[in-house]
């Protein structure tokens, strides 16, 4: 039988990407819908590092399987990093994004562009059933545009700018997002953790 990995997220545009890295896993990647978990775990860390183990940890302990939880969000220099580990709290979490990337560009009015540099992080962790943890980070840099541009991927993509790309993460493809993003940077060296302790 296909071994198990289970992805700690319910949002759906951080799985589809999540899944696309891991397809060559060789394993099967469930999100926790599809596991049958429903748990809201208190991320109370200090750290991306923190959250993500408290998740893994946490969920593992309920399912046996090996699993991976993720602690992301957007830092923007001029802001003190500001949203950082509260970038799905920021403005409430039902506030839309349209009015959370709308305040934030709000904030940054009259500030010109090198001082607009910002951050995609993303830490990993893995629990493993032997009771091990892993952690991985992969960061993006940028920075935060005039306007919402884009409608791909979610939340602060339409406002974060690459200047590699000379477009905003929401403007990128899945595949373009994957290669360059702090997810997949962080999910691929995971990725490579997960096949060395898997043999
Ligand atoms: P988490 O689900 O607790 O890790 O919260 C991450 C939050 O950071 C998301 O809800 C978004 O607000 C933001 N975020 C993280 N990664 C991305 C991304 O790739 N694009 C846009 N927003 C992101």
């Amino acid at each position: 039988m296909e071994k198990k990995v289970i992805f700690a997220t319910s949002n759906e545009g951080k799985m589809k990407e999540v899944q696309s890295i891991l397809e060559d896993l060789g394993m099967e990647v469930l999100s926790m819908k599809e596991a049958g978990l429903q748990v809201d775990v208190v991320e109370d860390g200090t750290t991306f590092e923190e959250n993500a183990v408290i998740k893994a940890t946490e969920i593992q302990k309920m399912c046996g399987e090996i699993v991976l939880a993720d602690d992301s969000g957007l830092e923007i220099d001029y802001l003190n990093k500001e949203p950082g580990i509260y970038s799905a709290r920021y403005m409430g979490e039902d506030t839309s994004y349209a009015i959370k990337n709308q305040n934030l560009i709000d904030r940054l009015e009259g500030v010109e562009d090198e001082k607009r540099t910002a951050r995609f992080v993303c830490a990993i962790a893995a629990a493993f059933p032997d009771g091990t943890v892993e952690v991985t980070r992969g960061t993006i840099e940028g920075r935060i545009g005039y306007e919402e541009k884009g409608s791909n991927g979610f939340g602060y993509d339409p406002i974060f700018y690459v200047p590699e790309y000379g477009c905003t993460t929401a403007e990128l493809s899945l595949e373009q997002k994957n290669e360059a993003s702090h997810r997949g940077k962080a999910l691929r060296l995971m990725k490579e953790i997960i096949k060395t302790k898997s043999c």
